[in-house]
């Protein structure tokens, strides 16, 4: 069977997701979720009907929420749709390319060689900033710059003059893809308003962190008019369940966004409590962080990952050199990270 693949597929290796990689505990911080499990209520009826392709009340509802016009919003499954939507769309396999920053987000690289696209890849400076002379130097075919600000997994944000900077040097060459999966966390670090200035960014945007409905699957992808009906020619017909759009209007009431903009603050606070805590450990490094996670150095960090693993404390290892990754969770769960980590790090001492 495998060989019926195409060469492309044989080779991938897929990306390794939270969920995928299991576990067994009772403290869940490796995927970025919220904690709130939020109600809602559902009532559906004309379940025999196709929903609308994009369902006016949530791209209305998002666009205001945004600040944009309703012609600038799309929506997908989740941001990762998003992701393979610009791709299938302004790449041609075998031909074009897309480039990353590394260490940042896996799924660019992963659709980009699903769809047979090529990845330039020019990592992150020192300080986790853009090395833009490497970008310029490395622009050729590319279509596509994913810029992921809170960067995920370092936490830190991208500085605006460069992407300002990375805007002006692609002008009539390639899109800036922002990716603000965590922006609600940190809104006035947007770059919404450079859209205005800017037709060649699209910016990323999920209900699946700030919101709490990562289950629900919904995201958005934010450009202007022109973009995004370049989008809608490629996405699927039908790509909104009924169900999800209703809910993620819920979400977007003004209720729905007060609620956000209050747990927001809660799990901000629980950011600087765990951050404050795990800064007074002899040898742990905690970076700043303006998403709902810290990176976080130890002096061995897989054996402080596994550990917590053995424990039911579920971590996410990182690829960068003994950093782990710990989601922001409720106060009894970052109460329980920390005690277990202060605890260890006094047993090895
Ligand atoms: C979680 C995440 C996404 C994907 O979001 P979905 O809407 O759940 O698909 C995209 N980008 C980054 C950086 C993320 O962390």
């Amino acid at each position: 069977m495998e060989k019926l693949a195409r060469k492309q597929i044989q080779a991938l290796t897929p990306y390794l997701s939270a969920r995928r990689i299991g576990g067994c505990g009772d403290v869940w911080l490796n995927a970025n979720e919220s904690p709130f499990d939020n109600e809602y209520k559902t009532n559906f009826t004309r379940l025999n009907r196709y929903s609308e392709c994009q369902p006016k009340l949530l791209i209305d509802s998002y666009a205001a929420y945004a600040g944009v016009r309703s012609e600038q919003v799309l929506t997908s499954r989740g941001a990762d749709e998003g992701i393979e939507l610009l791709i299938r769309a302004f790449c041609e396999p075998n031909e074009d390319a897309i480039l990353y920053c590394p260490p940042t987000y896996g799924m660019y690289a992963i659709s980009a060689e699903t769809i047979g696209v090529e990845r330039k890849v020019v990592p992150l400076t020192q300080e986790w900033q853009l090395d833009l002379a490497s970008i310029k130097s490395n622009l050729e075919n590319v279509k596509l710059v994913f810029v992921c600000s809170p960067n995920n997994p370092t936490g830190n944000l991208v500085k605006r003059e460069d992407i300002i900077e990375l805007l002006e040097m692609t002008q009539d060459k390639a899109i800036v893809v922002m990716d603000e999966a965590y922006i609600d966390f940190c809104p006035e670090a947007s770059t919404v308003e450079l859209l205005a200035q800017y037709p060649n960014l699209a910016i990323l945007r999920t209900l699946s962190k700030a919101f709490a409905l990562a289950g629900l699957r919904c995201g958005f992808t934010l450009a202007n008019e022109e973009l995004i009906n370049i989008l809608l020619k490629v996405i699927a017909p039908y790509p909104v369940p009924i169900p999800v759009a209703d809910i993620a209007s819920q979400a977007l009431s003004p209720e729905g966004l007060a609620r956000m903009r209050y747990q927001v603050l809660d799990l901000s606070a629980n950011r600087a409590y765990l951050q404050a805590g795990l800064s007074m450990l002899n040898g742990v490094t905690v970076y700043d962080g303006w998403g709902n996670y810290l990176l976080v150095k130890f002096s061995d960090g897989d054996a402080m990952f596994k550990a917590a693993w053995d424990t039911g404390i579920i971590l996410r290892n990182s690829p960068i050199k003994d950093c782990v990754r710990i989601s922001i969770g409720n106060r009894d769960e970052c109460e329980k990270t920390l005690s277990f980590i202060r605890n260890r790090i006094a047993e090895i001492a």
